[in-house]
C-alpha cells in the first residue's frame, strides 16, 4: 500500500479498516544470499539499499527483539554532517543528502526537520577550532556558516552568555543539520525493505556463526540454523559479542549512553544546540518536550540503563548554558549501549574471514549516519569493494596507525 493523502481520505471514509501492517512477521527460511544480524537503522538501510540498489531481494534480517528496540529508537535524533576530517566528512555529507531525500525514497514521514545545528565556542581558541572546521567542510562543498555573540544572542536569547567561566562567544551552524524522528527511520526502512522482498525476523537472536572450511556457512538462532552465501554484522552496541561468536576481537568497547525528555513546553528552541564547555545537547520535538543528552557512561557495559553521576553531569552543563532549566521537570531518562571505537569512527569493512563483514564502531553518533552506513554497506556486501566515501573505515586501520580521530583524543574510547 503507498501513503498519500489519497491514502488517508479513503481510509476515513471507509472506517479505517483499509490500512494493512507495515511489514510482514514471516518465518526464517532455509537459506538466504545475504544476512543481517541487528534489525536497527543500519541493519534496516543496508536491506532496503541492498534490494533496491543492488537487486538482491534474497535477504533476511535478524533482530533478536523488536524492530526499533536498540539504539534506532533510543537517541536524541540529531543529524548533521559538520565533521572536520577527510576520512568522515564525505561520508556525513552522503548521509544528509539521503536523509534529505529519505521520505520520498521510502514513502515514509520520518519528520526529517532541518532546523539547524549550532556548536558554541566559549573561548578564542575554540573559535579557531571551529573556524577550522567550517573551512573544512566548505572545501567538502558542505554548508557552514560563522555566527557572533550577537547573532547566536538575538536567535536564543535565554541563554547565559555571561557566565563566568564559559561565556558564549558565538557558534558554527549548519543550517541543514536538524532532527528526525527516530524510530520512524526504523519503520520506514523496514516497510521499505520488506516491500521488496526482504524477511524482516523479529525475536531471533543469534546465537553462533558457523563455518566451514573458514567460511561461514550460516548462523545458529533462537529460531533454529540459518543459512547465507553472506554475513553481514550491523549489531552496534553488541557487534564486539556477535563478533566473537566467529572468534573476531575487535577493537572496540561497550559503553552507555543516556537520553532525557523533559515535560511539554510551549515552542522556545527551533533548533539543535550543542554547549562547547561541556557535553550537552539540546533540542525541542515537536510535543514540546526537550530531547537532551551528554557523555557517556565512562565504565563498560552492555546495560541499557545509565547511572547518576551522568544524569548531573548533564543537569550541570544544560544550567549552565540555559540557566532556565533548573525549573524544568524531566520526565524520562534511559540508555543505549554504544559500540565506542578506538578512535571514534566507524568500520564498514570486510573481516578477515571470506564472507563476513562487519559494519560497527558508531560510538554516540550511528544515528545521523543510518542512510549512508546502509548505502556503503550494502554496496560492500553486493560489490566485495568498499563504496568511494568508506575507504578510511578500515578494520585493520589501527594496525597500520591510520586512525580517523575526528576529535583528537588518542585511542580512548571513553573520550570520543
Ligand atoms: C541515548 C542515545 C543518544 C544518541 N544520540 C544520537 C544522536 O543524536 N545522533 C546520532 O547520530 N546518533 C546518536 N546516538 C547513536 C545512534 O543511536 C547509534 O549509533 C545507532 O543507532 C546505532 O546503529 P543501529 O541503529 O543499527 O543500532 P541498534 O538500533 O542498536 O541496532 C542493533 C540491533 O542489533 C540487535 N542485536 C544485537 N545482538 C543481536 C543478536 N545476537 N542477534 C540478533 N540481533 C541482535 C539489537 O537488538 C539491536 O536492535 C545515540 C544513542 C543513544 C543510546
Amino acid at each position: 500500500m503507498r501513503y498519500s493523502a489519497l491514502s488517508i481520505l479513503r481510509n476515513g471514509f471507509a472506517r479505517q479498516l483499509g490500512w494493512t501492517s507495515a511489514w510482514r512477521f514471516p518465518k526464517p527460511k532455509a537459506h538466504y544470499d545475504v544476512i543481517i544480524v541487528g534489525g536497527g537503522g543500519h541493519g534496516l538501510a543496508t536491506a532496503h539499499y541492498l534490494a533496491k540498489e543492488h537487486g538482491i531481494t534474497n535477504v533476511a534480517v535478524l533482530e533478536k527483539g523488536y524492530i526499533g528496540s536498540g539504539n534506532v529508537g533510543r537517541n536524541t535524533t540529531i543529524i548533521r554532517s559538520n565533521y572536520l576530517l577527510p576520512g568522515n566528512n564525505p561520508f556525513y555529507e552522503l548521509s544528509l543528502k539521503l536523509w534529505e531525500g529519505l521520505e520520498q525514497d521510502l514513502n515514509f514521514n520520518a519528520m526529517v526537520s532541518q532546523r539547524g545545528v549550532i556548536n558554541l565556542f566559549h573561548t578564542d581558541a575554540q573559535r579557531d577550532a571551529y573556524i577550522r572546521r567550517g573551512n573544512a567542510m566548505r572545501l567538502h562543498g558542505v554548508d557552514a556558516e560563522l555566527l557572533d555573540r550577537a547573532k547566536v544572542q538575538s536567535m536564543m536569547p535565554f541563554m547565559d552568555f555571561d557566565n563566568a567561566r564559559f561565556p558564549i562567544k558565538g557558534g558554527l551552524m549548519q543550517r541543514r543539520g536538524g532532527t528526525v524522528r527516530h524510530d520512524a527511520v526504523a519503520w520506514g526502512y523496514a516497510r521499505a525493505a520488506d516491500k521488496r522482498g526482504v524477511d524482516i525476523i523479529q525475536d531471533c537472536e543469534v546465537t553462533g556463526i558457523r563455518r566451514e572450511n573458514g567460511r561461514v556457512v550460516g548462523v545458529d538462532t533462537s529460531q533454529g540454523f540459518i543459512g547465507c552465501n553472506k554475513l553481514g554484522l550491523a549489531a552496534a552496541g553488541n557487534s564486539s559479542r556477535v563478533a566473537e561468536m566467529a572468534d573476531l576481537k575487535l577493537p572496540i568497547e561497550s559503553h552507555v549512553l543516556q537520553a532525557f525528555v523533559s515535560e511539554g513546553l510551549k515552542p522556545f528552541l527551533d533548533t539543535v544546540v550543542v554547549y562547547g564547555a561541556g557535553h550537552f545537547y539540546i533540542s525541542q520535538s515537536d510535543k514540546g518536550g526537550l530531547v537532551f543528552g551528554g557523555d557517556i557512561d565512562g565504565y563498560n557495559s552492555y546495560a541499557q540503563r545509565g547511572n547518576l553521576a551522568i544524569v548531573e553531569h548533564v543537569a550541570e552543563a544544560g544550567i549552565a548554558m540555559i540557566p532556565a532549566l533548573s525549573r524544568v521537570r524531566y520526565l524520562r531518562s534511559w540508555g543505549g549501549v554504544m559500540d565506542m571505537s578506538m578512535d571514534g569512527s566507524p568500520i564498514i569493512d570486510r573481516t578477515p574471514i571470506d564472507n563476513l563483514y562487519l559494519n560497527a564502531g558508531w560510538c554516540y553518533g550511528g544515528f545521523k549516519a543510518t542512510p549512508a552506513s546502509g548505502f556503503c554497506f550494502a554496496h560492500l556486501l553486493a560489490r566485495g569493494e568498499p563504496h568511494p566515501t568508506t575507504t578510511a573505515m578500515r578494520l585493520d586501520r589501527f594496525e597500520r596507525g591510520y586512525a580517523i580521530d575526528e576529535r583528537g583524543y588518542g585511542p580512548q574510547p571513553n573520550l570520543h
